[in-house]
């Protein structure tokens, strides 16, 4: 197997986010808009956000951060490459 990297980003993908309903990205699309204010970072087609925010939606979701993670890779917000950022969870 190919060596791996360090710890790879979570990088949201924002115009995959709006395409989803409502009722499943709601709670996600409220949470990145707020991070997007906090950082006055409005324009760009991707947020890359810390772990502990994935932790913090996981919350949100009821989820584990596993789960949540391959949720959102389902979704296509998240690269299936994220799934190694939460192993050290
Ligand atoms: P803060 O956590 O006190 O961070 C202050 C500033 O430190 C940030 O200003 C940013 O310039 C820098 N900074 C902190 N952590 C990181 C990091 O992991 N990577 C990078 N590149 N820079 C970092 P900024 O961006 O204007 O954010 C202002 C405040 O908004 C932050 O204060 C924090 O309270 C909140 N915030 C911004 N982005 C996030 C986020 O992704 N997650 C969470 N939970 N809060 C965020
Ligand atoms: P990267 O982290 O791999 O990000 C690649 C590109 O994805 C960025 O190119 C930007 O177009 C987009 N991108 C990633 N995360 C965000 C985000 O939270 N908001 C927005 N608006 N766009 C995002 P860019 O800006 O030319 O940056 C190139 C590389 O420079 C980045 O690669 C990263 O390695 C570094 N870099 C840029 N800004 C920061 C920063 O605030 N902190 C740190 N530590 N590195 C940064
Ligand atoms: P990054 O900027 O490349 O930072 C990578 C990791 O370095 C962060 O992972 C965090 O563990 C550490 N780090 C960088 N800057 C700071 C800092 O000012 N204070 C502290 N305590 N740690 C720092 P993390 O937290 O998982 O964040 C992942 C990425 O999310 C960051 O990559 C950056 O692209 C973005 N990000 C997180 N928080 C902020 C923020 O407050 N403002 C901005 N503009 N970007 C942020």
């Amino acid at each position: 197997p190919a060596p791996l990297g360090p710890t790879p980003k979570l990088v949201i993908d924002l115009e995959r986010m709006q395409q989803l309903p409502q009722e499943k990205a709601g709670p996600l699309s409220r949470y990145i808009a707020t991070i997007q204010s906090q950082r006055g970072d409005y324009n760009g087609r991707v947020l890359s956000i810390r772990q502990e925010d994935l932790r913090s939606l996981a919350v949100i979701y009821d989820r584990s951060p596993a789960d949540l993670t391959e949720e959102l890779i389902n979704w296509g917000v998240l690269d299936p490459e994220a799934r190694r950022a939460v192993e050290s969870f």
